[in-house]
């Protein structure tokens, strides 16, 4: 509940009627979109039988991200085996305090899933998370899966590499904001971390193979806190001077693209070759190989405006 909206509403539940239930503890918060996933899933396993965000009957803007949240706590809850018959995290919507009391007398019902837990709610959200549902994993004792699907958006789980179509370009290690993706300084090797991939799509949109789907999912394993390799292969080296300078994957793409492109500069394997050589090389190659760059076919005649203005008076 919010000071404004809800402490009201509260206090009218109980001073009339039955009042407030013994079972139901209030929590103030100064906007309901600081209900985090971190919050929800503390509060459940620090004991709470069930979570209900007091909103007002108008829904405002800036809920949706909480009713995802509650979606996505149900789910995880759903998946480690519990799920309660009435949902554990949810929102009541009214400005009515008896409307309130007959929507929490339900949940009244409801029994805390675990013995609460002990941990600290130390470290960034995201850290708080993680140890809450761990918890509430070993709360749902030794039978419950370590890896649960997520709903679409869910801001946890996989960002999936097809490694046979990956290049080891490394664009998605540039682009992903939380470091859930890394290169290796030492060796062409890519890495991924899935307890840091908050599942934004930003790698996916970037990878120029298209070789990464993005898997929402929840994943209390140990492997799931440490980079994993997704792909590695050894530098490839200048076949002139021998310095190592790229990967094997990436140069044979450029060449296939190169090759499919028909451009009459790489329809010769010799000049094709080049692209294995490092840029040093190249550009000695370029100028001792004896390349004539007009030697290709006839260019068009360059368009001006005039020419442009011409054709359109003369069409019509
Ligand atoms: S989905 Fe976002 S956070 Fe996850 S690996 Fe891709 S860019 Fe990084
Ligand atoms: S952007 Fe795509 S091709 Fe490049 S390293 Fe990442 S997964 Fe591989």
């Amino acid at each position: 509940m919010t000071r404004h909206r809800g402490e009201p509403l509260l206090d009218a539940l109980a001073r009339h009627g039955e009042g407030l239930p013994a079972r139901v503890l209030p929590l103030k918060v100064n906007a309901v979109s600081q209900l985090d996933l971190a919050t929800l899933a503390a509060g459940l396993a620090w004991g709470a039988a069930g979570i209900r965000a007091l909103l007002p009957a108008r829904r405002g803007h800036g809920t949706e991200g909480l009713f995802r949240n509650l979606d996505y706590i149900g789910a995880a809850l759903e998946g480690l085996g519990l799920a309660a018959p009435l949902p554990r995290a949810a929102a009541i919507e009214t400005d009515d305090p008896f409307a309130l009391g007959e929507a929490l007398a339900p949940a009244l019902a409801l029994r805390a899933p675990s013995a609460p837990a002990s941990f600290l709610p130390l470290g960034t959200p995201r850290e708080v998370l993680r140890l809450a549902l761990g918890s509430l994993h070993a709360a749902a004792g030794a039978g419950a899966p370590e890896v649960v699907p997520m709903p679409e958006r869910a801001p946890f789980g996989e960002a999936r590499v097809a490694a046979e179509g990956c290049t080891l370009c490394l664009a998605c290690t540039m682009v992903c904001p939380t470091g859930a993706f890394s290169a290796n300084p030492e060796a062409p090797e890519l890495r991924f971390l899935e307890d840091a991939c908050v599942q934004c799509g930003l790698c996916a949109a970037t990878c120029p193979e298209r070789v990464i789907t993005l898997h929402p999912r929840l994943n209390v394993s140990a492997a799931a806190a440490q980079p994993a390799i997704v792909k590695q292969e050894a530098p490839f080296c200048c076949t002139r001077c021998a310095r190592p300078f790229g990967t094997r994957a990436s140069i044979e793409r450029v060449k296939a693209k190169l090759t499919a492109s028909g451009h009459w500069m790489f329809a010769d394997p010799a000049r094709l070759a080049v692209l294995e050589m490092c840029e040093d090389c190249r550009a000695v190659e370029a100028t001792l190989g004896g390349v004539d760059p007009y030697a290709g076919p006839a260019r068009p005649a360059p368009k001006t405006s005039e020419d442009w203005l011409r054709e359109q008076q003369a069409e019509g």
